[in-house]
């Protein structure tokens, strides 16, 4: 299975959108790894977790092909992880020869009751008819083509239930888990169930506060080291599970080369915009 990482910042993008502190002006100037788009991941060629106001010239800049993605999780509804006017262009006078028919959304209940509302409401009949919204329970794993998915709950907003994703294919497995805390405890024992069936290849953890405290609804380098130890007792890691890190803050301050200096010794890597692993 391939990971590819569109967007590697939090909400405001880095340099941030109309922000002048120190860190979004040396990123400003100093470009390659220091610019972060919104986060967005591609598994494959037909799955996308996520979309945001950058889908659309991520697309053109890595060359992917958006009508062959089949199958659409989004984790939940911030504007950087679910923005859905880009899906009213799927069909129609919009969009001719769709390489795949219906595209299938797995999502919470405020994405779908967002969803339902806003495209019953402005989109065209004909587009509607190759989209679906499906509601997505905690806990539940579902298929999807060859995909097994499980939503896990995240620590992120207290109105909402956030989604973590665990996606696997085969014997290959990815957990990704951006805006959450450290994991609410439902998901820890959901996982320490998993313990002795399952080895993960890929961890892919929120970073937004990088070397600064915790803000509860994300995490730092400290509650990533966490999740790691976690994840280790459960046995749902061993020596060759990648752990990934992303979705930065430019209030964590560390530039691209500074991050990875940070973390050398977690042996945690630090996503850019355009990596890509396989596993
Ligand atoms: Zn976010
Ligand atoms: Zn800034
Ligand atoms: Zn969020």
């Amino acid at each position: 299975m391939k990971i590819k990482y569109l967007g590697t910042a939090a909400a405001e993008g880095w340099p941030g959108i109309f922000c002048h502190c120190p860190a979004c002006e040396q990123a400003r100037r100093l470009g390659g790894k220091n610019i972060r788009r919104r986060p967005q991941a591609l598994i494959n060629d037909d799955m996308m977790v996520d979309i945001n106001c950058d889908n659309y010239s991520t697309s053109l800049d890595y060359g992917i092909d958006l009508s062959k993605i089949a199958y659409w999780p989004i984790t939940h509804s911030h504007m950087d992880h679910f923005v859905l006017w880009d899906f009213a262009m799927r069909g129609a006078a919009f969009a001719h020869n769709l390489t795949v028919p219906v595209l299938n959304l797995y999502a919470n209940r405020s994405v779908c009751d967002n969803f339902q509302y806003l495209s019953g409401k402005y989109f065209e009949k004909e587009v509607l008819e190759h989209l679906r919204c499906n509601y997505a329970e905690p806990f539940v794993p579902f298929t999807a083509g060859d995909y097994r998915i499980t939503p896990l709950l995240a620590r992120h907003m207290d109105h909402e239930q956030c989604y973590i994703y665990m996606i696997q294919q085969g014997e290959k497995s990815i957990l990704y888990a951006h805006d959450t805390g450290i994991f609410p405890q439902e998901t820890f024992r959901y996982l320490d169930s998993l313990r002795g069936s399952l080895v993960l290849d890929l961890v892919s953890l929120d970073c937004t506060s990088g070397p600064n405290k915790e803000v509860d609804s994300h995490m730092g380098f400290a509650e990533n080291r966490l999740i790691k130890r976690r994840l280790q007792e459960m046995g749902l890691t061993d020596p060759h599970t990648k752990y990934v890190i992303s979705h930065f803050s430019h209030n964590c301050g560390l530039l691209h080369e500074e991050l990875e200096a940070a973390v050398r010794g977690d042996g945690f890597i630090v996503a850019y915009d355009g990596m890509e692993m396989e596993v």
